[in-house]
């Protein structure tokens, strides 16, 4: 059942409706995610924005209303009971707000209990899951003998005691002080450098910003608006110049040559990850293990790629700079970095222009329809203006 082109962990348009009639909440509405092996997220929102509901279906302890989970390829829905119960316990460790220490049973004994759902005890594996988090010499002691960050940590060795694939923790530090929670995040830390995926939820803004990826969500449903920084919005531009290119090469518009232009420098993990992200904000979407544009990601690829063979050409015609490394260098730093009336006026000095100088095609914008030749100010504003950059 292991899906290879799907990613680790999938929701595909998962609510969780709770009640009925006028009672109804949507705890969950209508959530599509992917995530990596590998990956820390962050689950953020406003208290009752479903920051748990989520987790819980993560987790599989809760069954989504509709939509589809899947991890490491298995389509959850398929699984009866005992499978998935079984699956649950193979796959995830949870770590919760309240530690759920069974308060009558040793540090090691509540770390065993773990094990005893996957049908085999080993208290020198459950000693091996304290030592994880510094705890071995504290395995005797019963919950009301340990301060609150240390049974948070024999919660934390009751977690990874079955080597889940997937670490999920739910407010993990809110009932601790600063001191713990340091150490805490500290464990997740280590947990995530060792390659364990993680999806924790916090209201910490600073703890949100450990992880790789944060979700904002608002009325179980998550925020659009998420703030990027110019990096990652540059980032994405050079993901879609790099969908762009490929759907010329495959329609024949450009030889096949000419593929060094967007010799990108991500890995095939960071590939994924900004892959993640953009089709979570609606840039792309992925068809049959390919990526693809939506309407709103190809017109934001046009922008990119009108913008950067517009300053080829510029660089080349007006500037007269010839050296390819240098022409290119220029262009990928003015392609994120010109307003469309910059690129408008730009386009005007140099007389609307098919092509760039390797010949692939320039989008038209606006200005193109009107054919508008600018007066010589206005070519000396723009030239300045280029310079200055
Ligand atoms: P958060 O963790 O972000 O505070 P929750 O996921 O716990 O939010 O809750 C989201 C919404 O779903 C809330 O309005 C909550 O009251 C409701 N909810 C959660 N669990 C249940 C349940 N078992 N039955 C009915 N409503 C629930
Ligand atoms: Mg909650």
């Amino acid at each position: 059942m292991n899906n290879s082109v799907g990613s680790f962990i999938e929701l595909v348009d998962v609510s969780k409706v709770y009640g009925s009639g006028a009672t109804t909440v949507r705890a969950v509405d209508g959530i599509s995610l992917q995530a990596e092996r590998g990956e820390w997220i962050a689950i953020m929102g406003p208290s009752g924005s479903g920051k748990t509901t989520l987790l819980n279906l993560i987790g599989c302890l809760d069954q989504p209303s509709h939509g589809a989970l899947l991890i490491d390829g298995t389509d959850i829905a398929r699984l009866s009971r005992s499978e998935l119960a079984r699956f649950r316990s193979e796959t995830v460790g949870f770590v919760f707000q309240q530690f759920h220490l069974v308060p009558h049973l040793t540090a090691v004994e509540n770390v065993m209990l773990a094990q005893y759902f996957h049908s085999m005890t080993d208290e020198k594996e459950a000693l091996e899951a304290l030592k994880q988090v510094g705890m071995e010499g504290r395995a005797r002691h019963l919950p009301r003998q340990l301060s609150g960050g240390e049974q948070q940590r024999v919660a934390i060795a009751r977690a990874l005691v079955n080597d889940p694939k997937i670490i999920l923790a739910d407010e993990p530090t809110g009932n601790l002080d600063a001191e713990n929670q340091k150490i805490v995040f500290r464990i997740l830390s280590d947990l995530h450098a060792a390659g364990r995926t993680i999806v924790m939820v916090t209201h910490d803004e600073a703890a949100g910003k450990l992880a790789e990826r944060r979700l904002n969500l608002e009325h179980g449903r998550i925020k659009e608006n998420l703030l990027f920084s110019a990096e990652e919005n540059q980032d994405f531009d050079e993901v879609l110049e790099h969908l762009w290119a490929h759907h010329e090469i495959e329609t024949g518009i450009r030889p096949h040559e000419e593929i060094h232009i967007e010799s990108h420098e991500f890995t095939a993990v960071q590939w994924k990850r900004l892959i993640a992200t953009m089709t979570q904000i609606g840039l792309v979407k992925v068809e049959n293990g390919r990526e693809r544009f939506t309407p709103k990601g190809e017109s934001r690829a046009r922008d990119v790629i009108r913008r950067h063979r517009l300053a080829e050409r510029l660089f080349m015609d007006v500037l007269n700079i010839h050296d390819e490394h240098e022409v290119e260098t220029s262009a990928c730093k003015f392609e994120h970095i010109l307003s469309p009336e910059v690129t408008d006026r730009m386009c005007s000095l140099l007389g609307h222009p098919d092509a760039c100088p390797h010949g692939s095609p320039i989008p038209k914008g606006p200005c193109c329809d009107e054919k508008r030749v600018l007066g010589s100010e206005e070519v000396a504003g723009v030239l300045s203006g280029i310079r200055s950059i």
